[in-house]
């Protein structure tokens, strides 16, 4: 007999798409997720009938708001405004803001989603958040940038705060954009808090968050093919990508003697067969993070080609490492990736591959680090901040360089325990939905109907 708490994949998802109409990121980030937790919960009982996959896939709440700023030549601007406090069930809300013209509700509510499960493997007590605007970055000035992250902040101090709600960084919210809206909390509060994550080292800032995300992608990677007795050194790398995940992953794989030779933003990609060594990541950091330039300039700085629309994954590798944004990967390219050799894909970025691709890491059996595993270093980093802050002291770089490598670690262990089959594949992406849920499930039952 049917056991009347038990679900099925399509039931579930016919009711998701329903009340989620038109919101096809969030779909998709659900989708991936219930593909492997409803039938893990099938098999729980202690998990079924307490309604966890209903309770997880709405969010606690969604705050929007409009964003009225003044551009240099004085004209008044409008845009929108986001967050998405997904869940809190295990720790404050945490996770980044992204300012990007294509950013709507649905991939804030599919990042806060994914957030939830990624900062549960971090195995640090932080819920899961997402917020942003469709405010545009690019080909603005300083003052207007300060001007927006000013504007921004005005409404959103009154939905966050160090045990509610602490806002990182994502695409186009780095150190400066940060230190702007930190300024502004601090002004309008008169409290100096650990109220967001990714500061200056003078105000409270960690030592290695800048690079935390990039860094532990390349750890994971190296956890994954240690388990299967292989090293990093000597293999051929794609990066897609040139911002902040891009660039640390790219100049750890040069640490760990990888060669990477691709990089990319949204006009195309650069193929440098020679290899991206220290000294032209140096440029490229100089490029993005100073000058805010485009990586078309490293062709005719390096004399390598350049190849406009295009993304990375057709060049021959060993590896691939998806840092820009979601859905870069698609099934044909995955097929592609495959075809030419590539052995493991480890995502900087969040749903860097999309289900068809995922598919076909699946079906080849190829090292798979999914977004919520792979990328956790940057939050868990955040984290490590927010300790400091309360605490009031800070930790060295090597002490936290050797807290995120143990707990990238950690994250790779819990995927390699939920997610092995009795021939000793690992589905990595099934180990991290599980491992991920299970910890937010167990305090969702303990909070009762909650
Ligand atoms: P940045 O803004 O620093 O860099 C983003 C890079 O991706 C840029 O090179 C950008 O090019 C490119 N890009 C953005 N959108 C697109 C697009 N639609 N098509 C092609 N290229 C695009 O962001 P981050 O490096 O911080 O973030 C990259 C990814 O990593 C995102 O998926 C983010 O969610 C994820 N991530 C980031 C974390 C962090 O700590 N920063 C933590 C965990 C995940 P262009 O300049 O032309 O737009």
């Amino acid at each position: 007999m049917r056991n009347p708490n038990s679900l099925t994949f399509s039931g579930f998802m016919d009711g998701v798409r329903r009340r989620n109409r038109g919101q096809k990121e969030f779909q998709q980030a659900v989708g991936e997720w219930a593909h492997d937790v409803i039938p893990w919960v099938n098999d729980h009982p202690r998990y079924q009938g307490h309604n966890l996959s209903g309770r997880l896939t709405e969010p606690d709440r969604v705050i929007m708001f409009r964003v009225t700023w003044a551009d240099d030549r004085g004209r008044v601007r409008v845009n929108k405004g986001y967050r998405v406090q997904h869940s809190n069930a295990i720790g404050p809300y945490k996770g980044g803001l992204r300012f990007h013209p294509s950013v709507t509700l649905s991939i804030l509510k599919f990042l806060a989603f994914e957030q939830v499960f990624k900062n549960s493997l971090t195995g640090l007590p932080m819920g899961g958040a997402k917020g942003g605007s469709d405010f545009d970055p690019k080909g603005k000035s300083n003052s207007e940038i300060m001007r927006f992250c000013q504007a921004f902040m005005n409404e959103l101090y009154r939905h966050i705060g160090p045990f509610t709600d602490v806002p990182a960084g994502d695409i186009g919210v780095g150190g400066r954009e940060i230190s702007y809206l930190f300024g502004q909390y601090k002004q309008i509060t008169n409290q100096f808090t650990g109220v967001l994550t990714g500061k200056g080292l003078s105000f409270g800032g960690s030592e290695i968050r800048t690079e935390a995300t990039g860094y532990g992608t390349v750890y994971f990677m190296e956890d994954m093919l240690r388990h299967n007795k292989q090293g990093i050194e000597g293999k051929t790398c794609l990066v897609s990508g040139s911002g902040n995940v891009a660039i640390y992953a790219t100049e750890k794989l040069i640490q760990h003697g990888a060669k990477p030779v691709t990089l990319s933003d949204s006009g195309g990609f650069i193929h440098d067969p020679n290899g991206i060594d220290k000294d032209k990541l140096a440029w490229v950091k100089d490029l993005k993070e100073v000058r805010y330039g485009r990586i078309s300039e490293y062709a005719d700085e390096f004399g390598v080609k350049y190849y406009p629309t295009e993304r990375p994954w057709s060049v021959p590798c060993d590896l691939a490492f998806p840092c820009a944004t979601q859905n870069e990967v698609n099934e044909a390219e995955a097929k592609v990736l495959i075809r030419n050799g590539c052995k493991g894909v480890s995502e900087g970025s969040n749903m860097g591959s999309d289900a068809g691709a995922i598919a076909v890491y699946r079906a080849s059996k190829i090292l798979y680090g999914p977004a919520k595993a792979a990328n956790a270093g940057g939050v868990a980093v955040s984290g490590l901040e927010m300790s400091q802050n309360s605490m009031r002291m800070s930790w060295s770089r090597k002490e936290l360089n050797t807290h995120l490598g143990d707990i990238m670690k950690g994250i790779h262990e819990r995927c390699v325990e939920y997610g092995s089959d009795r021939g000793g594949y690992v589905d990595y992406l099934k180990g991290a939905n599980i491992a991920g849920f299970k910890k937010v499930a167990d305090a969702l039952i303990a909070y009762g109907a909650n």
